[in-house]
């Protein structure tokens, strides 16, 4: 004989909660079959509810034992549970426990996610729609229906999952006598061959189709009678097509899973616009943070002993000597360099750029030919003492784009006067800023460079005033000595002392006195800002009456001063006045009792007053420096060894400097500080998230337990959720981009955010994925934390009788 459809033997279950143990229902031994219309009643509190959802498998039992088809069920985990809902059940509730913010329409499809062709799904979904009669209210929202209309709704889902058993828990009680008339019809009349039990405190109601009723009282069955028979049901009822494949199966449930997560997003606009608002804020968050923490990345990077171009090889002569331009053409092709640069210690230098507080990042480079690059306004150079400067954006609110050639802006740079002739913009903000020359205004700009590395914080005035823009003035700033560690048997040299004479010999020739070889100069500096005090002091030396002068900071620590009656030397031509004439009276008016000025001059002075120091290191262990250029940093370290054999020493660029752990981290509090603050603010924006979108979330967990009590696999509804968030970043990622976009072209706001590149984007997408996916974690883990008969309860707001 073929076991009964369901079978429960000594079932019972018993409800422990805090206080009290209360018994559900108790010593139930039922059998159950297809075509069976059961009528379930009894007083409030029976254990019929008890019953139902032990059969449905929402409720766990602990005595006795559930028997589908002959199989027990007493071993079953809650996957197995679900297993057997999706293939068995259909539940209908009192309180219908359709999502109320899905269509009529999405409702039904929920149950036919087992379809694999969308089309026929649609189809099947709006056949059953017309058959419980709700053709006129497809696309209407669950929140919109009557009671009865969303019963009708429930009874057509429960049909498109063409489950062997229907569960009905007083289906009609929330509807009035009509309508439940109706329901019971249309219940009896869609499933004739299955197992249907209602739950119902009206007899009545059923009686008409009813073929068995049973009777509960304090949880055991009391009457247990046969009305009429059951409809003749064919064999195999439930059908048996072979099981999918699991890669197939999980293929399924992944594409269901993204169906569900787009229905969801579009069919909850109030907490969609909600989510999609959050994640904009979070995703604007973490980009300006990223940006505003640009120098973070400064922690990872390489410290290299000489700014690094690929395949750059610096070299200086073992003996000491000056390296000649033509020796290092020789050597250049000697080696097979694909360039050389006699000057290069400017590749090394930068000048720090003020204007008020604003451009305080900006450091510039030097370099040449200027003819390399486009030119936005202006023109090229044409003589030494003219520049053009390749600035970011930014500088356009400063530089003026109109017109911007006919006021061309003077720029004092040290001793040496300089024109600003042309000007070429660019968005990137974190690249380096240059100031551009010709090739020979270039070579004695770094002489220049050499003769100020000679000293530590030093610093001079670069004056770029725009006719328009009164009082702009550009503090720049050069410095900090160059140490490098050749390994010499001496120990730690300066480099370029020497060119230290070439230099002055540049600038003289410049300025139209060119001096013998014979003659020196030397210099006279005041640094950094001085005081009131200090400016009257200098002002009694050579400044006003030639009568004595400051020797500083050349071979000295910081600050150190050393006077000298300038009577006991031979002053051969004073640079600074001859430069002083050059510069606007106006200009010294202003500033020369102001704090906070610096300035410095030269002196040109007999052989005679060569101070034995200097003597020392400008002639005696002084060396030349140039730097060879290869395809590559390999191409130039392989010619390391056969540099040294022919007397030089030669250093790759790319070989960095590995400071102490203090001395890095003290070089990188800043950076450091940064990186923290970056990482606090993701930690604080997910908070933030959360916090924000705890509360809606939660609103959604009755769909969500609705959907696991018809059988939908938790994978499904968990992908569903992922999904839901996902889409909701794109509106973010929009935003971000426009933002991106406009914060970098419109000149007011470029340096104000350093520029982010493809990496940091990249960066960014990962944190906005992963604040997006444990946002979807935390509430997959609250949805699926409790049970479905709980959350339902919850959600309805407490257990219904
Ligand atoms: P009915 O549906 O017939 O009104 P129920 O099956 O809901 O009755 O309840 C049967 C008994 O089990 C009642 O005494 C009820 O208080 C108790 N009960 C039902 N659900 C719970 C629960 N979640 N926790 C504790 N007791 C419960
Ligand atoms: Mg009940």
């Amino acid at each position: 004989m073929q076991a009964p459809l369901l079978e429960l033997k000594g079932i019972g279950k018993i409800y422990v909660s805090d206080s009290n143990v209360s018994v559900g229902i108790r010593g139930v031994n039922l059998a159950f079959n297809a075509g069976e219309f059961v009528a379930v009643t009894g007083k409030s509190g029976s254990g019929k509810s008890t019953l139902l959802n032990v059969i449905s498998g929402m409720d766990t039992y602990e005595e006795g034992e559930l028997l589908v088809e002959g199989e027990p069920t007493s071993h079953y985990m809650q996957k197995d549970w679900e297993e057997y809902r999706k293939q068995y059940i259909s539940f209908i509730f009192q309180d219908y426990n359709i999502i109320e913010s899905f269509t009529v329409l999405q409702n039904v499809e929920l149950a036919l996610m087992n379809m694999e062709n969308p089309r026929e799904r649609r189809a099947r979904a709006l056949e059953l729609i017309r058959r419980v009669g709700l053709e006129k209210h497809v696309n209407h929202k669950g929140s919109r229906l009557s009671g009865g209309q969303k019963q009708r709704t429930v009874i057509a889902r429960a049909l498109a999952k063409d489950s062997p058993i229907i569960l009905a828990d007083e289906p009609t009680g929330n509807l009035d006598s009509q309508s439940s008339k109706e329901i019971i019809e249309l219940l009896r009349e869609v499933s004739a061959d299955k197992l249907v039990i209602v739950v119902t405190h009206n007899f009545e109601e059923v009686e008409a189709h009813a073929t068995r009723h049973i009777r509960v009282y304090d949880g055991a069955v009391e009457v247990d009678h046969n009305v009429r028979p059951a409809a003749p049901v064919p064999a195999a009822a439930v059908s048996s097509a072979p099981p999918p494949t699991a890669a197939r199966k999980a293929a399924h449930h992944v594409r269901n899973g993204f169906l569900l997560g787009r229905v969801r997003f579009t069919a909850m606009p109030k907490l969609t616009v909600f989510l999609c608002l959050l994640m904009t804020v979070t995703s604007l968050v973490v980009f300006f943070m990223t940006s505003l923490t640009y120098d973070s990345r400064d922690l990872f990077k390489d410290k290299t002993m000489f700014t690094h171009v690929d395949g750059r090889l610096v070299i200086v002569r073992r003996d000491g000597g000056i390296i000649t331009d033509e020796e290092l053409a020789a050597l250049s092709e000697e080696v097979g360099a694909t360039d050389f640069l006699h000057y290069d210690s400017m590749l090394d230098e930068s000048i720090r750029l003020t204007i008020g507080a604003d451009y305080d990042r900006y450091q510039f480079s030097f370099g040449y030919p200027a003819e390399d690059v486009k030119l936005d306004a202006g023109r090229y150079p044409a003589a030494n003492d003219e520049v053009i400067l390749e600035v970011p954006v930014s500088f356009k609110t400063y530089l003026g784009t109109e017109g911007f050639e006919e006021t061309r802006l003077p720029l004092l740079f040290n001793m040496a006067s300089y024109t600003v002739v042309g000007v070429r913009y660019y968005y990137d903000n974190t690249r380096t800023p240059r100031m551009l020359f010709t090739e020979e205004g270039y070579q004695i700009a770094s002489a220049l460079a050499f003769y100020s590395e000679q000293k530590s914080n030093f610093s001079y005035n670069i004056s770029l005033t725009h006719p328009e823009v009164e009082d702009y003035r550009y503090g720049l700033s050069m410095g900090g000595d160059t140490y490098v560690d050749f390994g010499l048997p001496e120990g730690t040299y300066f480099v370029n002392h020497s060119q230290m004479a070439e230099y002055v010999r540049s600038l003289c020739k410049m300025q139209g006195k060119p001096i013998d070889r014979d003659e020196v100069v030397i210099s006279t500096v005041m640094s950094g800002s001085f005081n009131r005090y200090q400016y009257e002091i200098f002002d009694e030396g050579l400044w006003s009456n030639g009568k004595a002068m400051d020797i500083g900071g050349i071979g000295y620590g910081d600050g150190e001063t050393v006077q000298y009656p300038l009577d006991k030397y031979s002053v051969v031509w004073d640079i600074s006045e001859a430069l002083k004439g050059d510069l606007e009276s106006a200009f010294y008016e202003k500033w020369s009792d102001t704090v906070g000025i610096a300035s410095s001059h030269f002196v040109v002075v007999s052989p005679d007053v060569l101070l034995d120091f200097m003597y020392e290191q400008y002639y005696t262990k002084a060396y030349t420096q140039a730097s060879l250029f290869f395809d590559s940093d390999r191409e130039a370290r392989s010619r390391v060894e056969t540099l040294r054999d022919m007397g030089y020493t030669a250093v790759a660029s790319g070989e960095t400097v590995e400071p102490e752990v203090l001395e890095l981290l003290e070089r990188n509090i800043s950076a450091g500080m940064n990186a923290f603050l970056w990482f606090i603010t993701i930690g604080f924006s997910t908070i933030f998230l959360h916090l924000c979108s705890s509360r809606a979330m939660n609103a959604t967990k009755g769909d969500v337990a609705i959907m696991r009590s018809m059988g939908i696999p938790t994978v499904v509804v968990r992908i569903s959720i992922y999904v839901q968030t996902l889409i909701s970043l794109i509106p973010a990622v929009i935003v971000t981009t426009i933002t991106a976009i406009v914060i970098y072209t419109v000149p007011t706001t470029n340096y104000k955010f350093p520029f982010l590149h493809a990496g940091d984007y990249a960066i960014l997408a990962v944190v906005l994925l992963a604040i997006a996916i444990n946002l979807s974690r935390k509430y997959v883990k609250r949805m699926f934390g409790e049970s479905v008969k709980k959350t339902l309860r919850f959600a309805k707001g407490g257990a219904k009788e």
